[in-house]
């Protein structure tokens, strides 16, 4: 039996385990959803897999649920960071679901010579991700890091991990993800509204562990180029087929 109703809690689930809910659990499952005692919800930490829980305790500052059944194993997304350039706020909220919503592992915003943002609310953005998770049946949500400088994200690249540089100087061009063991570490790039700069651009084209791509014959803009260059990667590498 399934819950329409997930939630993403940072508590052990097992059979027979108590959560405890926060303040603002309780609010939003006994206020908002008007959930009560006996009530069903499925709660996942993205490590256990999915539970079916019952509602035992039901309260305005607080509550109890007992985990009654596992409904899903834990299902990892492949290891893929995505990298992107934040943008205006709504729409870099967009990016952060549809990464989380499509499979990224880690989400990794990046600043870049012509990125506009120089700062973001992590918390905000990590939030998205849970809600994202919530809403799309998955188990495991992809950690938002914090923003870091992609010269130095670069520097410190771990060997291995191969990199989907998509590359708006090539828009138009063949350039394709070739074939690839799948099951390897990637990361996906995106640049920011203003595109990557000269010299970013060299040095991306030079990295030996860099795979150019086109993403079709229009510019897309990054929040399109970065559900598409999802879309493709998965397609190709990921855990779609
Ligand atoms: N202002 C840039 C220009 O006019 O060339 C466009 C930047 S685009 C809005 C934002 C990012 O999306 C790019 O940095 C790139 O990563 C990606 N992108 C968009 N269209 C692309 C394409 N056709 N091929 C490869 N990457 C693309």
């Amino acid at each position: 039996m399934s819950a329409k109703i997930r939630l993403y809690v940072e508590h052990p689930l097992g059979q027979g385990q108590s959560v405890h809910l926060t303040r603002e659990q309780a609010h939003y499952l006994f206020g908002v959803m008007r959930l009560g005692v006996g009530g069903q919800i499925a709660l996942f930490n993205g490590l256990d897999g999915e539970w079916l829980a019952e509602v035992a305790e039901a309260g305005k500052r607080g509550g109890i649920l007992t985990c009654v059944d596992q409904t899903k194993p834990l299902h990892l997304p492949p290891d893929l960071w995505f990298l992107f350039a934040p943008i205006k706020k709504a729409r870099t909220d967009f990016i952060v679901e549809k990464a989380a919503e499509m499979g990224a592992a880690r989400i990794m915003p990046v600043q870049t010579e012509f990125t506009n943002s120089e700062r973001i609310r992590q918390d905000r953005l990590q939030a998205h991700a849970v809600e994202a998770a919530e809403q799309c049946g998955g188990t495991y949500v992809p950690e938002v890091a914090d923003l870091q400088r992609l010269d130095r994200v670069l520097d410190d690249w771990p060997e291995g991990r191969q990199l989907m540089f998509c590359n708006e100087a090539e828009v138009g061009s063949a350039l394709r993800l070739a074939a690839n063991e799948k099951g390897q570490p990637w990361a996906i790039l995106i640049g920011p509204e203003g595109g990557f700069s000269d010299r970013e651009r060299a040095r991306l084209v030079a990295l030996p562990f860099a795979h150019v791509v086109s993403l079709g014959p229009r510019i897309l803009r990054a929040d399109t180029a970065a559900v598409a260059a999802l879309t493709m990667w998965q397609q190709a590498l990921g855990d779609w087929a």
